[in-house]
Parts: C-alpha cells; sequence; structure tokens
C-alpha cells in the first residue's frame, strides 16, 4: 500500500512539474513575440547608441511602449544605424565626390 502512495505523489509531482514547465514555456514563447513586435530597429530614427536610442522618442525606444510607434519610419540607407551596412552596400555611392571640381570654389576674397 505504501509503494501505491508513493507512486501516486510521484506521479502527481510529475505532472504539476509538466504542467509548470509548459506554461513558463507558453509565457515565454508570448513574450518573445511580443518582444519581436517592437519596431525600432528597423526604424530610420533608431541610432543604435545606447546613450540615444531614438532621437524621437528616447524614451520608449527599444521597449513594449514603441510597439505601435506613429513616429516610425522604414530605415533607408542613410540612417545612422545603417552606416557601416550601407557604406559596403552602396559603395559606388561612397565613391561619388561630394563637391564638383568644374565648379569653381566661391570667392573667398582672398587675391593670389
Ligand atoms: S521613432 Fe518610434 S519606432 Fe522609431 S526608433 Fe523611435 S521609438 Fe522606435
Amino acid at each position: 500500500m505504501t509503494v501505491f502512495i508513493y507512486c501516486f505523489c510521484l506521479g502527481i509531482l510529475m505532472l504539476l512539474f509538466l504542467w509548470s514547465a509548459s506554461l513558463a514555456l507558453r509565457e515565454g514563447f508570448h513574450q518573445i513575440r511580443r518582444l519581436h513586435q517592437i519596431p525600432c530597429s528597423d526604424c530610420e530614427f533608431f541610432t543604435n547608441d545606447y546613450r540615444l536610442k531614438c532621437t524621437v522618442r528616447p524614451c520608449v525606444a527599444s521597449t513594449e511602449d514603441a510597439i505601435g510607434c506613429t513616429d516610425f519610419e522604414p530605415k533607408t540607407c542613410f540612417a545612422n544605424s545603417c552606416q557601416q551596412h550601407c557604406s559596403r552596400a552602396h559603395k559606388a555611392y561612397a565613391e561619388i565626390p561630394t563637391t564638383n571640381p568644374s565648379v569653381p570654389p566661391l570667392a573667398t576674397g582672398i587675391r593670389s
């Protein structure tokens, strides 16, 4: 009789453990899905700098409050957080000179 009671208690403990583990897994899965809804990493205003994560809404950037942010702008190649990637991806653009050599520089007032 004692063995039966021990087996019964062990079975109950195993069931409770499995139930608790499944609840924890389900909760973790929902939390991860929620965190993946944060749009900041794909936003133009995200700086990828821990000192100022966002130039528009720094207090809510990278938090759950940023989900559904009305200031979200899709990241372009010129975003601060995209500089390294873009310098490699758009190398031809980076090689375009920023000054036009055919146009003489503005008159400085200095005569030679
Ligand atoms: S503007 Fe909104 S979505 Fe974009 S980085 Fe800032 S908080 Fe995130």
